[in-house]
């Protein structure tokens, strides 16, 4: 029997801390951005929108109220069609099928397999001839198999707008997710790799009529002559999150890298527990890098473990509060998806982000060894 560990305090995310670690730039930052009046499509909003798109690798990138509306506005730019269906994953955010509904179309929820990404055998098996789109959703800062996704859209003459909310930065054979369908969503929310003091987000396109369609569609339909071609929303980044983003997309490499590191110290800390089963790791294969949005492991008596981590001072949470989207009753859908709602049974995630440490982190491994008796 392990000794008891003493009582810690690793919350799951700390909000205030990425204030904290880098406040005199911040409020450099935001005084001279006040100063200057810049509120709305100023030069630091398209500095940054630059710095995306020469990251990404594709042609425009677009600040956006926040990635919600960026699915919104990625299949209205993309020319979806009322009635239009999109097959998405169940093992997402309801803001997924949510846009879908308000851009017109139908949202089909579908499996996810071993890897709790989009299930591209699911996906071919829910084509009818309503289908448009199909929407990957690169969970936890893992990109879907893109290869077998593009496959089964050329096919079938589908398009593909990515949800990519958790993904800047991560990879399918060097390829940066984002960049694969026709237009791409991704979120600036506080507790994003990438976040802002507030919602925000950007919608990226290789194709310029796309990417004129979203510039109009972000900002009442207006074009750089004030011209209204088309009903569009306000859905613009603020000027002000967009500095305070670009300053931390200067470090993003260094971010994404302690990221991995910190999966890489739950891995080799918690691999030989029986009784939980890990993401896949950084070096796993060459196919996936992976930026680590989080790190959401599997594990028995999940809920019994949950306690213990909580009463020790370790705060998990279960994704969406552990409810997968097909599941809300409300929201109509008779599907029934064995892998997800499965998956939902087991899922956990911890504490991963910049404010923790390799401290909390041999921490927590050495709670959760200690709760499934494993020797330390
Ligand atoms: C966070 C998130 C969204 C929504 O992003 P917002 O910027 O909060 O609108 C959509 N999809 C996924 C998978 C997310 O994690």
């Amino acid at each position: 029997m392990a000794t008891t560990l003493a009582q810690v305090s690793i919350p799951f995310f700390n909000y205030r801390g990425a204030f904290a670690a880098r406040e005199d730039e911040f409020i450099d930052i935001i005084r001279d951005v006040v100063r200057r009046g810049a509120f709305i499509q100023q030069r630091d909003l398209a500095d940054f929108e630059e710095a995306l798109a020469a990251y990404l690798g594709v042609s425009h990138a677009f600040g956006v109220a926040n990635a919600t509306d960026g699915l919104v506005i990625s299949l209205r730019a993309a020319g979806i069609r009322p009635g239009d269906e999109v097959i998405f994953p169940s093992h997402t955010m309801v803001a997924s099928p949510a846009a879908v509904a308000h851009a017109g179309g139908i949202p089909v929820p579908v499996d996810c397999g071993p890897d709790h990404l989009i299930d591209p055998a699911a996906v071919e098996a829910a084509i009818t001839e309503r289908t448009r789109v199909v929407m990957p959703v690169h969970l936890n800062g893992r990109t879907c198999r893109m290869d077998e996704l593009e496959r089964i859209a050329a096919k079938y003459d589908l398009m593909i707008v990515e949800d990519a909310a958790q993904a800047l930065g991560s990879k399918f054979r060097g390829k940066p997710a984002g960049s694969f369908g026709i237009a791409a969503a991704f979120s600036f929310y506080p507790a994003k790799i990438l976040g802002c003091f507030g919602d925000g987000g950007a919608v990226v396109t290789n194709d310029d009529e796309v990417a004129r369609k979203i510039a109009l569609l972000r900002d009442h339909g207006r074009n750089e002559d004030g011209e209204v071609e088309m009903w569009g929303f306000n859905s613009r980044l603020d000027n002000l999150q967009a500095a305070i983003l670009h300053a931390q997309f200067r470090d993003y490499d260094t971010i994404v890298s302690r990221r991995r590191s910190i999966a890489r110290l739950y891995e080799s800390l918690l691999s030989d527990v029986p009784d939980v089963s890990l993401p896949p790791g950084p070096a796993t294969d060459g196919d996936h890098f992976d930026v680590f949005q989080n790190y959401e492991i599997e594990a028995s008596r999940r809920d019994e473990l949950r306690s213990f981590l909580s009463a020790r001072g370790i705060g998990t949470i279960l994704q969406w509060g552990g409810t997968p989207v097909h599941k809300f009753p409300k929201l109509g859908f008779k599907v029934s998806l064995p892998v997800t709602e499965r998956f939902f049974e087991r899922c956990l995630m911890l504490p991963m982000n910049m404010m923790v440490s390799d401290e909390d982190v041999a921490l927590i491994a050495a709670s959760i060894r200690e709760f499934y008796g494993a020797s330390a």
